[in-house]
């Protein structure tokens, strides 16, 4: 169910229309000895393997579908400062010093983007700048608070703006309040994420596409299964985001209820003037709400706005969804009333209970990187290289994160969609209060 609603929903990507993809790697066929196998080549298992190939270990990567056909290749392309469940949860399960920390990860993980795109010579259309909006007098207040906590205990400066001056920032009808800083900003997904993959290739990495992990035998020595090959490793980095169960059930049954596929969409109009993009958000920065239930947008590099919100907590794809997003676009900007759509499209974010990242260890020889909670453009990035370090025995900052506090969702495998299903009702309710 969630794999064929999946793989409809990234059919008609503005993305995909807008890259030439390199020929297919071969599926895996016959058997593989290896330093390190990593399973899923989005950013996360690219990024580990840049940086396990870096550190001269031999690494295969195994994809189920094709190099960054999930979340990578089809998301806002927003890269964001800082995490999903914001700085509070840190400071309470960790402590200030930790939480600190995590924040200074999460700011070199922006700079990563932008070292990688440097290195590699990835041509993806980046752009530095960010802002939070807010859409009613509530939402503002906590906006404003939020920035004044950020500067206050991290340096983590922002313009915010309230009343007529947020037109100047962005023109449209229906925010009280903006929140810009230029350290955050946007790509070109599925273009950065095709570099990831050409600089692994140069590094000496192995890629096979269409090679589903449907089995991992644990043990000194692990052993993952495809439907034609073998690949022996000492080290597996499980990098396979919300469809890692659905391609192979029995590879880590455990991580299943740590995280919640949630489906989210995005639509892009038709190419507009230059000048209309430049008056509606001068800075060409990327943007998002601040309600729990978020619209996002942004410009591309050919004057689309691409558009994204709207979620799906029962893997099912909404009905309308082209009307459904085009008229809360035009909410948002009705002098883009009537413009034709061109492109829809979806995926699934990974989103763990308490919306920080999951990342942790299977026995002494596996890794999972998970719970993005769609946040991953910038933070997956980082996953990957203290993934690595990890491997190379330095696990210092991985244990950061491993030191947070998960909970399952409630329910199991049956009941755990309706029960986010009402939670999130709940929050949406509150998001219009
Ligand atoms: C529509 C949308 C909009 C988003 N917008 C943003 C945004 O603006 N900013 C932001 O920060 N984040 C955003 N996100 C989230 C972000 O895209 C993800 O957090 C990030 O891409 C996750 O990367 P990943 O490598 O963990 O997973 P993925 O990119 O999903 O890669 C996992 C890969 O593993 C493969 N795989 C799974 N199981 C197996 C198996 N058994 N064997 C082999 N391969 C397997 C899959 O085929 C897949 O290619 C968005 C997500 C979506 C869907």
């Amino acid at each position: 169910m969630l794999l064929d609603s999946d793989t409809q929903l990234n059919q008609q990507s503005y993305y995909e229309a807008s890259v030439v993809r390199p020929p297919l790697q071969p599926p895996l066929q016959g058997a593989l000895n290896t330093d390190v196998l990593v399973v899923g080549a989005g950013y996360a298992g690219l990024s580990a393997a840049i940086e396990l190939a870096r550190r001269g270990y031999q690494v295969v990567v195994l994809e189920a579908d094709q190099v960054c056909s999930g979340a990578s290749g089809r998301n806002g392309g927003q890269a964001i400062a800082g995490f999903a469940c914001g700085q509070g949860l840190f400071e309470q399960q960790l402590g200030k010093t930790l939480a600190r920390q995590a924040w200074d990860m999460s700011m070199q993980s922006i700079d990563l983007i932008d070292e990688r795109i440097r290195e590699f010579d990835i041509a993806c259309d980046r752009v530095k700048g960010y802002m939070y909006v807010a859409d009613s007098a509530r939402k503002a207040r906590a906006l404003e608070a939020d920035c004044m906590a950020m500067q206050r205990d991290y340096g983590f400066a922002h313009e915010f703006v309230t009343g007529a001056q947020v037109q100047d920032y962005i023109q449209s009808p229906r925010y009280c309040a903006a929140a810009f800083e230029t350290s955050s900003g946007h790509l070109h997904p599925l273009k950065f994420g095709l570099g990831l993959a050409q600089a692994a290739k140069s590094l000496g990495v192995q890629i096979f596409e269409h090679s589903a992990v449907t089995l991992l035998e644990r043990g000194a020595v692990l052993s993952a299964q495809t439907a034609q090959g073998q690949v022996r490793a000492k080290f597996v980095v499980l990098a396979g985001n919300c469809t890692l169960p659905e391609y192979g059930p029995r590879v880590a049954p455990e991580l299943t209820p740590r995280v919640m596929p949630v489906g989210t969409y995005m639509i892009s109009t038709a190419p507009l003037s230059a000048d209309l993009c430049r008056q509606l958000i001068p800075s060409n920065a990327a943007a998002c709400d601040n309600n729990f239930v978020l619209d996002y947008f942004r410009f591309s590099a050919d004057h689309r706005m691409l558009f994204g919100g709207r979620v799906s907590y029962s893997t099912r794809t909404p009905m309308n969804l082209k009307a459904v997003m085009a008229k809360r676009m035009e909410m948002i900007f009705p002098q883009l009333k009537g413009v034709q759509i061109e492109h829809v499209w979806g995926g699934f974010v990974d989103i763990s209970m308490n919306r920080a990242p999951d990342f942790g260890r299977l026995g002494d020889n596996m890794i999972y990187l998970q719970g993005f909670s769609g946040h991953g453009v910038a933070l997956t990035g980082l996953a990957g290289q203290l993934a690595a370090q990890v491997v190379a025995g330095q696990a210092e900052q991985f244990d950061v994160f491993a030191k947070l506090q998960h909970h399952h969702f409630p329910g199991g495998a049956l009941l755990r969609t309706p029960s986010l299903v009402l939670g999130m009702l709940y929050h949406r309710l509150k998001d219009v209060l």
